[in-house]
């Protein structure tokens, strides 16, 4: 399996590295939860940024932001991602309508939808990610004696390993359709552990079984360096994406999709942008410009 790289910090919890951008993605969140014209509602996600001292100082309404919807970090970049979680969570709640009844979060991070979304009772979610992580994010719900809607387990691995062994020892059965989603989480991993990875979720699929992934398309994402995202990212909360993500040659993962048979669908945060009426446009310089989100789906042969 492939190694480390030295993009991906081992820090194991939330107070760094790569773990750090859960709780970016949790604040985004709760300031999307308190908006008037709000895309998604995560009531937890406050919560995880008001428990972890790396964020003591970040808002959680954008009324807390000084020039509010004008920042480029929790104005811009945040409703990026309000406008992800509702785009994901409408497409698990159609996948689990059509019959799936496994959820798999691939880099769940602080991911609450095992605790917020109108899954069926019998449906089951694991959610992936290593143990630092995802004992913060236990820590914080128990706090709040949060109770899941559905069965839900951590499965907590490294996916730079070989995480397929847990995952089925924890209960996830190939032989049943399921959907998966990857919000926020290939371009971390080396192009290597992303081949693994899709190449492990199709070997664990069913025919019926959906993914969701999010893409970067970019030939050269330092060029993108000073653009206004990077930038606020960096100088407001100290978190520098670009050093973050992988620096090594991406694999074609919806095309290597789409060779075994799967049907894939590519899409822009553009597009729902403008099917919500909300939800970020292209901007010069946009380090949004190669973000895509990919669908797919397994036929049956
Ligand atoms: N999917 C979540 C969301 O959208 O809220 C979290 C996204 S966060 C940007 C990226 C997550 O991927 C973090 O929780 C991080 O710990 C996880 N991650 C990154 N590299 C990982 C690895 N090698 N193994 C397991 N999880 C990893």
């Amino acid at each position: 399996m492939a190694g480390t790289t030295p993009q991906q910090s081992d820090v194991e919890g939330v107070d760094a590295g790569v773990g750090l951008t859960a709780l970016l993605v949790a604040a985004a969140r709760a300031i999307e939860t308190h908006r008037h014209d709000s895309l998604a509602q995560d009531t937890y996600a406050e919560h995880f940024v008001r428990a972890a001292p790396a964020c003591a100082d970040w808002p959680v309404r954008v009324e807390q932001v000084p020039d509010g919807d004008d920042n480029p970090l929790w104005g811009r970049f945040a409703r990026y991602f309000g406008l992800r979680t509702r785009v994901l969570d409408d497409f698990l709640l159609r996948s689990v309508a059509a019959g799936a009844r496994q959820v798999v979060l691939l880099g769940a991070g602080l991911d609450t939808r095992a605790f917020r979304l109108d899954l069926p009772s019998d449906c089951v979610v694991f959610e992936i990610d290593r143990a630092g992580v995802l004992a913060f994010k236990q820590r914080v719900l128990t706090d709040r004696s949060a109770a899941p809607k559905v069965k839900r387990v951590p499965v907590p691995v490294d996916l730079r390993g070989d995480w397929s062994g847990t995952l089925t020892t924890l209960g996830f059965d190939a032989g049943a359709p399921s959907a998966w989603l990857a919000e926020g989480l290939l371009f971390y991993l080396p192009g290597p552990t992303e081949t693994y990875l899709i190449d492990t979720v199709d070997r664990l699929t069913t025919a019926g079984s959906v993914l969701a992934f999010e893409a970067k398309l970019e030939e050269d994402l330092q060029a993108y360096r000073d653009s206004t995202t990077y930038t606020a990212t960096r100088e407001q909360i100290g978190i520098d994406l670009l050093h973050l993500f992988d620096s090594g040659p991406r694999p074609d993962s919806a095309g290597d999709l789409s060779a075994r048979g799967w049907s894939t669908s590519m899409h822009t945060p553009f597009d729902f942008t403008r099917l919500h009426r909300r939800g970020p446009l292209p901007e010069p310089n946009d380090a949004l410009e190669g973000n895509r989100w990919v669908f797919a789906h397994k036929p049956t042969p």
